[in-house]
């Protein structure tokens, strides 16, 4: 089945960068590259996909407007211009549906784009379509998509990761070079390892989330996705910065990460603190992905880095912290799906009350996964719980925050597994709630504390010959610290 992976030869196998400098140099047209991809999805999406909706007609629309300006002699709009992307379906864009992969929101168009949509479009950056994910972004499979099964390109029997599978199974195959996803708890790093792709969430309010579908709101980033650091670095110069129109967004200019990917890449790492989380290292996390954490380690002490032990205690309550957190603002978050604002309604027959046509609208709309979280989170915030669960999950989250800030004092960055497994198979854990919600023991803490965090390919596992990510973490806006550390990790393997 490797005629699904990254082909080794043609535009579609080149890193994004190189597409842009081709692009630029006049060798390639944007039109050439965006429709080599287009031409790509069309002929793998059938089996594995990755999209909900391929708009082809606008984005080689975008694509001629960069051929133009390149003919004109005109300077490019960024180091990314003519190269297309794959968007998760949870940015609302004026020119395609937005569905979150719900019923709920099934032929929704929104009025406007959401702020990194539109730093895209400025960018130059061609959108080749809206890809698949868990409904409102929740799950850890894109299993709980209301409209398709997303496959693995490394093995289509097998799951792509999620939420954001869509996006990542894209980047693998060659239908896109560069993607854009979302992490409340691990939706770009999971599936980014899975596929053995490279994925970042970067710091809490680094990246605009107008115009992003909220999950869990204190949680959520937007954050870049492609198949190597570099190109990683370069969309999150694009997609960063302040907006006014998000509350969380901080106003502290973005890091000039690029040129953190560019100095990682020599591979040299002396000076450089690299702590190993003891609590990473967990007697369930399978012996193939051990094997290629051990192995990185010991890579990053070829390229002179210091290897520090850190104990973060507080890491072993993270599950039940992150449910808790994350259910109570769903529930939240989705009381605005009520069958009168947007999306879908049923029961207006004109004999039932306004509330039993939101009752019959939600229970139409939402799938199983949803309903479970938005009753579990609701039950979390009721009261004589709220004590209980809500309050006690915030005092966790806090010592996670602390255990964070005393390892950082010893260390530049942290590493370790991104997931304590290779990619299992579609249909495996879908009735077993808990077993998929520990696929994302060790992504979870960064959301918590607010932390950026990368998942570079380590190889594969030799267990079950599928891809196994590394994931680096760094302080809070000390993102470049992820792209140097990343890019020379890359260069080193
Ligand atoms: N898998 C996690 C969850 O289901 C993370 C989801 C995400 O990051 N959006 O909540």
């Amino acid at each position: 089945m490797t005629e699904y992976t990254l082909p080794s030869e043609g535009i579609v196998s080149l890193p994004a960068h190189v597409l842009a400098q081709k692009i630029q140099s006049g060798e390639l047209t944007s039109r050439e590259v965006t429709q080599a991809f287009l031409d790509r999805i069309a002929e793998t999406d059938n089996e594995l996909g990755a999209f909900l909706h391929v708009g082809a007609e606008e984005a080689l629309a975008a694509a001629d407007a960069v051929d133009a300006q390149v003919a004109a002699g005109k300077p490019p709009a960024s180091k990314l211009a003519g190269v297309p992307l794959a968007l998760k379906d949870l940015l609302v864009t004026t020119d395609a549906p937005t569905t979150a992969a719900s019923k709920m929101l099934e032929g929704y168009r929104s009025p406007y784009d959401a702020t990194v949509v539109r730093k895209l479009r400025e960018a130059g950056i061609p959108i080749l379509g809206k890809t698949n994910l868990d409904e409102f972004a929740m799950g850890s499979s894109t299993e709980n998509s209301a409209y398709q099964v997303t496959r693995n390109p490394h093995d289509l029997e097998r799951v792509p990761g999620g939420s954001g599978g869509g996006t990542a199974a894209a980047l693998a195959s060659g239908q896109a070079p560069i993607g854009i996803g979302t992490d409340t708890g691990g939706s770009i790093r999971q599936p980014a390892s899975l596929t053995g792709t490279v994925g970042v969430k970067p710091t809490y309010g680094g990246v605009s989330r107008y115009g992003v579908i909220a999950c869990a709101s204190s949680l959520d980033q937007v954050g870049p996705c492609a198949n190597n650091v570099l190109d990683t670095a370069l969309l999150h110069e694009i997609i960063g910065g302040h907006d006014e129109f998000d509350a969380t967004s901080v106003d502290t200019p973005v890091q000039e990460l690029a040129a953190a990917a560019e100095q990682g890449a020599s591979g040299d790492l002396s000076g450089v603190k690299i702590g190993r989380v003891k609590q990473f290292s967990r007697p369930g996390t399978q012996p193939g992905v051990t094997e290629r954490i051990d192995a990185a380690f010991a890579q990053f002490e070829r390229q002179g880095a210091e290897i520090v032990e850190v104990d973060c205690p507080s890491f072993d309550d993270v599950m039940g912290a992150y449910y808790i957190i994350q259910m109570s603002e769903v529930s939240s978050n989705l009381a605005r799906f009520d069958g009168m604002r947007y999306g879908l309604r049923t029961g207006d027959d004109g004999k039932h009350s306004a509330e039993e046509v939101m009752a019959s609208s939600r229970g139409d709309g939402f799938g199983p996964e949803v309903k479970r979280r938005i009753i579990l989170g609701t039950y979390a915030l009721s009261v004589g719980y709220y004590d209980a669960y809500y309050l006690q999950a915030q005092r966790v989250r806090t010592l996670i925050a602390q255990d964070f800030r005393r390892a950082f004092e010893k260390v530049d960055v942290i590493a370790g597994p991104a997931v304590p497994q290779t990619a299992f198979k579609i249909g495996e854990k879908v009735d077993d709630p808990l077993a998929m919600y520990n696929f994302d023991l060790f992504t979870l803490p960064l959301n918590l504390a607010g932390l950026p965090g990368m998942s570079v390919p380590a190889g594969t596992a030799s267990d079950t010959g599928l891809p196994v990510g590394l994931q680096i973490i760094a302080p809070a806006f000390e993102d470049e610290r992820l792209y140097r550390v990343g890019a020379a990790f890359e260069a080193g393997r």
